[in-house]
């Protein structure tokens, strides 16, 4: 199986599965890029996977759906264009002849879900988990997002986090500011700095490198708790309290 970005509007990756000249796509908001790569790499799309409802992952799903008949599979909890299969947890499907597990993730929407392939080592999370951060909390509360990403923390570490946004750099330059004495965090934001100054994308991570990196799913570190408690009193008592804090401070950083 081939697992391969296409970028679009800036800043996302549509992620394209491929095998034996069949495809899936992942959270398709465009479907130009979608098409030119599908033709360009003479795939037949059977499936159209979504994690939720935002503009940029649904704004190419009815388009696709309606040029080559693929299956399109999203969150039960959301408004989804040309839905076919409501999916949510403990749901598995089979794509490409893979099985994917369905995860409900809410807190960036209410109805995320993400698919995680235990055979390919693979989790596309959508807006929930990025490389070094998570996504802002538009529908859901600090909590939920906890448990999401708790969730994907219980993972394997070798599972690949096929992400939807580019955000990596700005968001080590907070996880930095946030625990500035974590040597891992510092190499990874060399790596990475790197790897864009020579126009690589930076995704897939790894969930053991966001455990070693990522802020928000190091809530329990006393580094980052005593962060949190020295913005707001008391906050460095939870894990959610200081995910609360973290979360608000990167928001307006
Ligand atoms: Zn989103
Ligand atoms: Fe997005």
């Amino acid at each position: 199986m081939d697992i391969v970005p296409i970028p679009a509007f800036g800043d996302n990756y549509l992620w394209l599965l491929a095998s034996q000249g069949r495809a899936a796509i992942v959270d398709p908001g465009d479907p130009a890029p979608v098409q030119r790569e599908l033709t360009r790499r003479g795939l037949t799309l059977e499936t159209i996977l979504v994690t939720h409802h935002h503009g940029d992952h649904v704004g190419g799903v009815a388009t696709l759906a309606g040029a080559t008949g693929a299956r399109v599979y999203g969150p039960r909890g959301e408004d989804i264009p040309a839905r076919q299969v409501a999916l949510g947890e403990p749901a598995a499907i089979e794509v490409l002849g893979v099985a994917l597990h369905v995860l409900d993730v809410p807190g960036h929407t209410r109805g995320h879900i993400a698919y995680h392939a235990p055979a390919l080592h693979a989790l596309f999370c959508g807006d929930t988990l990025f490389a070094g951060g998570c996504g802002r909390l538009f529908e859901g509360t600090p909590a939920q997002m906890v448990a999401s990403l708790a969730k994907l923390a219980a993972l394997p570490g070798a599972t690949r986090v096929y992400c939807a946004h580019e955000y990596t750099l700005s968001n080590l330059r907070f996880a930095l500011a946030a625990e500035p004495g974590n040597a891992a965090l510092r190499a990874r934001q060399q790596h990475c700095a790197a790897q864009r100054a020579r126009g690589e994308p930076t995704v897939p991570s790894t969930i053991a490198e966001e455990l070693a990196t990522n802020p928000f799913m190091r809530c329990d570190e006393p580094a980052l708790r005593a962060a949190a408690e020295a913005r707001r009193p008391g906050a460095g008592r939870t894990r959610v309290d200081t995910f609360a804090v973290l979360r608000e401070w990167k928001n307006g950083f």
